[in-house]
Order: C-alpha cells, then structure tokens, then sequence
C-alpha cells in the first residue's frame, strides 16, 4: 500500500460540513491541508452508482488538476426499510432548484417509511468511502460505517445532512445534538479514516 509522504495533500470536497470534519481527523497528523475550493477546482460530477466510483472521480480530478495528493470522500444514509435507499443518491435527494435542503430531504425519507408501515426501531446506516489519490493515477480506498436508527421529529443544530434523524447505536442522542467533539469518533468518516492511517501514514 502506498504511504502519504509529507507536502501539502488536497481535500477533494466542496461540503463543508465534510471539509471540517476530515481536517479535524486530519489536524494530530501535521498534515498541510488545502480545499478543492481555495484553489479554485469545480466539483467534477459524480456519474458513478456507487460510492467506489464517486469517490474516485472527486479524488482523481483533484490530483490531477492541483498536481498534488487529494483525499475525497463519498458517503450517504441507507435506510433498510427503503432497500438502502437513499444510498449513493443522498445528497440528490435534497436537491432543489434553490440549492440543498436537507430538511425536505429527511421528511422524504421519514414519510416513505411511515408509508410503508416500516416497523421500528428503523435501522439505517451512514457509509463513507474515503479515497487517497495521487497525481500518477494511483489510490488507495478505505471504507466505513456508522450504525444506527432513525428518528423524527429530527433533533439537534450541530452538524449537517441527515445528522438530526441519525441517533447512532448505544447512543440516545442525535448526530445533530452532538459536539463536534462528540460526533467525531462515532462517525463513518473516523471508521474509514482509522483504516486510511493504518494503510497510508508513514510510521
Ligand atoms: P456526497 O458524498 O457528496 O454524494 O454527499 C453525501 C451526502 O450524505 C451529504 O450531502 C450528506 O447529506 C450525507 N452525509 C454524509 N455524511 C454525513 C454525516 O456525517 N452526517 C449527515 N449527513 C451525512
């Protein structure tokens, strides 16, 4: 597996609730971190279905367009009761001529299982895929998970996306009620991440 050596790396991903949480992992580490946004990149589309390929594209674009190492995440919530829906599609869900509400987004998903007759407690999972690339077309991908279950009214201000109907296992709280601080190391942003370390930091 191919280390991260010093130097500055790119963080693929114009979400800033993503933006502060991976630079938050990545702080103990010294690592020299620079957004996609402060140098100017687009956000290239994410054509693929599945979080692999959308993690890929974001990562790849990066590295080539900035010549440097890009770390991009793909994630999502996949609720059983929907068959994993919305899955890959979470962000599309919240899409709106306006911009992105989430709010909108996780009445849809509450409302579906109430149309279903979804039986409780309704499971879901957040998924994160982290991928490493490098500006010679190499990368390294690691993958992570969140269990939980959903609930509604949806609770808390802290956070983003779907945090305020997430409440993790053995937990009773939100996601969206957490401090950062709180939320940081239930995440499947940190479970993917701890595996990136392992892979991919010297030492
Ligand atoms: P994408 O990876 O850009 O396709 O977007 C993933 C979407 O999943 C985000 O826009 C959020 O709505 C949701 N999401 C991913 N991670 C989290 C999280 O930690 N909390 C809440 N929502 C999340």
């Amino acid at each position: 597996m191919r280390k991260l050596e010093g130097g500055k790396l790119v963080i693929a991903s114009h979400n800033k609730g993503k933006l502060r949480e991976i630079a938050a992992l990545l702080e103990p580490f010294g690592i020299e971190c620079v957004s996609a946004s402060d140098l100017g990149l687009e956000e290239p589309k994410e054509t693929e279905s599945t979080f692999h390929g959308n993690a890929r594209i974001k990562a790849h674009f990066a590295a080539s367009k900035s010549g440097l190492p890009a770390l991009s995440d793909d994630s999502g919530i996949e609720v059983d009761a929907l068959d994993g829906r919305p899955g890959v599609f979470t962000a599309d869900w919240a899409e709106t001529p306006q911009g992105r509400d989430f709010a909108m987004a996780m009445t849809r998903v509450w409302k579906e299982c109430e149309a279903l007759g979804a039986k409780r407690p309704r499971t879901a999972r957040f998924r994160c895929t982290l991928c490493l690339a490098w500006p010679d077309g190499h990368d390294e991908i690691f993958d992570g998970t969140a269990e939980g279950q959903l609930t509604w009214p949806r609770r808390g201000d802290f956070g983003f996306g779907f945090d305020p109907m997430f409440v993790p296992d053995g937990h009773k709280l939100t996601f969206g009620e957490m401090t950062p601080e709180e939320k940081a190391p239930l995440t499947h942003r940190n479970d993917a991440f701890q595996k990136l370390v392992v892979g991919c930091f010297a030492g």
